[in-house]
This record gives C-alpha cells, structure tokens and sequence, in this order.
C-alpha cells in the first residue's frame, strides 16, 4: 500500500451549533469531531471524523482504535465507514500536496455551487424568520416528524412560494401516515420526501409520491429493493466510506436511473470540500453542513441565496 507508514495523529475539535438542530429522532447544540492529519516528508493531509449516531459510530471508539493503530494501510479494515471517509479524504489531500496540485483545478475552477439548504424543526415562529432568510432558493429541505406537517408546508407557500420542497422525515413517519396524507402532499411543491419510514420497513411502502432513500441507500445494506421504492438516493460519504465506494454507489444509480442528491452531516468545511469533487455527477446537492455552526474553518464555505462558494484558499490540496 502506498501509504505505509504514514503516521494517522488527531485533534479534538468542538463546535458549537448557531441553534439547536432538531430532527425527528433527536437533537443537538454541538458537534465534536476529529481533525485527521496523515504526515508523509513535509506534507500533512487532513480530514474531518463526525460520529455517526445512527450507524453506531462514538467518538470514544473511534479516538481508542486511533490510538491502536497509528498506521492504517488498509482502509477497508477499517469499520466505522464515516472514519474510512475521513482518511480517505486526508490521503487524497495529501496526495495533491504530494503532487503540488491545486484542489481548485480538481473542481474545475468552480467556485459556486447550487445547494439545498436545511431548515430542521423549530416553532413556527422561528421556522418563519429562518424562511424569509432564505426566501425563493431553489431547493428547501425540511425537516419534519408527524407533527404539524401541513402548518409547515403552508408556511413554505406563503413565505418562499418558489422554492421546490424537499421534506426530511428521517425515518420519522409510519406508513399509515405516508399513505393517508399522501392526497394532501401531493397539493405542494415537493420535489422528493426523503426517507418517511424506518429503512427496515420501507419495503411496505405503496405511495406515488417521489421519494429519496437516505438510512436505506447505505454500503452494507441491500440495494435491491431502493430502485423498487425510490427516486433519489441521497449518497452521504460518511455511509459509504472510501472514495471508490463511493464511486462505486454513484455508479450504481447512475446505472438504475436514480437521481443523486450528495448529502452531509452537520460538519465543518474540512468535510464538505473534499465532496466537491462528486458535484459533477450529481444532481442536487446538500451540502450546507457548515452552515450551522457558529465558527468553522479559516477559509470555510460560505453561503448566500441557495449557493456555497468555494474559496481556494482553504488549506486543502496544494
Ligand atoms: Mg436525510
């Protein structure tokens, strides 16, 4: 492997959120992450770890394997598909250093990019402000449980009447919800609902609304029945880890004829960059994560109007 002998070391990083980011199963007020850096001669490549819940990912078990294995040669031993992500995105980092190419030339000196952005769940109140924030973007996703699902979608109508919806459910409705509301829904602007019922029990779905698989479009689950079920995948790197897997995942719906949303979590620039490189064979993006917290990366993305802008000045390639 050519990285042997590469020394993987870590640093703790918190950041704390602008607000408290609520989604169906849970919330948060920080994040704590893992700044990689993989050392080869004078260059150092960087990455970012974010624990992923859901998956059964813990920072604890990430920092205790870190400390075992000082280097890693082989990503695909490798359990925690978020860690193999960040590992690849630092090799990758340090191999344009090594290479002394400018990451911009990668993106095709593509500055900005066309992004979704994420309201979570708050009061209405607070919902409203945060809508006339981003009034009339292209792509809103919302993110909704069962409750006042309707009150919601009104408020999008009236205060950003042209933005297409995207509603996140994250697994949080039943079917029976799905189905008896699926009249209504259809009443709305909604481009896709992204994952409505638990991933274990998608099968059950009957609905002609167009839906995106998130928790079921992941490496080690079945990819059988996703193109039976849905439209989009949403391909999140943290769930499918290194770079050819997620190559290989882009393949996959390019080839069944599934549009490709790029997701992220809630994370800092150090995360979104290197995903940049995927926008090309996508056709929605979301990739706002940096968006929500309060301090991110020297040089980090910013965002205006349903856009991210690139600035080649973030420490990332040569
Ligand atoms: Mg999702």
């Amino acid at each position: 492997m050519k990285y042997k002998n590469c020394r993987v070391t870590f640093n703790l990083k918190e950041f704390e959120l602008r607000n408290i980011f609520k989604i169906s199963r849970g919330s948060k007020d920080k994040i704590t992450t893992l700044e990689l850096k993989i050392a080869k001669n004078q260059n150092v490549g960087r990455g970012e770890y974010v624990p992923y819940k859901r998956y059964n990912d813990s920072l604890q078990k990430i920092i205790k394997f870190l400390r075992k294995n000082k280097n890693i040669s082989n990503l695909k031993t490798v359990e925690s598909l978020a860690l193999r992500n960040a590992l690849s995105n630092a090799y990758y980092d340090l191999e344009l250093k090594r290479n002394k190419i400018n990451y911009s030339k990668i993106l095709k000196y593509k500055k900005k990019f066309n992004t979704a952005i994420t309201i979570p769940i708050y009061t209405e109140k607070k919902f409203i402000s945060e809508l006339k924030k981003f009034r009339n973007i292209r792509y809103l996703k919302i993110k909704l449980n069962e409750n006042k699902v309707f009150n919601y979608l009104d408020l999008v109508k009236k205060h950003s009447p042209k933005s297409k919806i995207i509603i996140d459910a994250n697994e949080g409705w039943s079917i029976k919800f799905l189905k008896d509301n699926e009249r209504m829904l259809k009443k709305y602007n909604i481009l896709f609902i992204e994952q409505p019922v638990k991933s274990s029990k998608d099968h059950n779905i009957k609905t002609k609304l167009p839906l995106c698989a998130d928790e079921s479009f992941h490496l080690k689950n079945d990819k059988q029945k996703i193109k039976k079920i849905y439209q989009w995948v949403n391909i999140k790197p943290d769930k499918f880890g290194c770079e050819s897997d997620i190559l290989k995942s882009i393949q996959y719906a390019k080839k069944n004829k599934l549009k490709i949303f790029l997701g992220c979590m809630v994370s800092s620039s150090l995360s979104i960059i290197p995903s940049l490189k995927y926008t090309k064979y996508c056709n929605v993006l979301d990739l706002d994560g940096p968006l929500f917290l309060k301090k991110d990366y020297k040089n980090g993305l910013k965002y205006k109007n349903g856009y991210l802008i690139y600035n080649k000045k973030f420490n990332y390639g040569f």
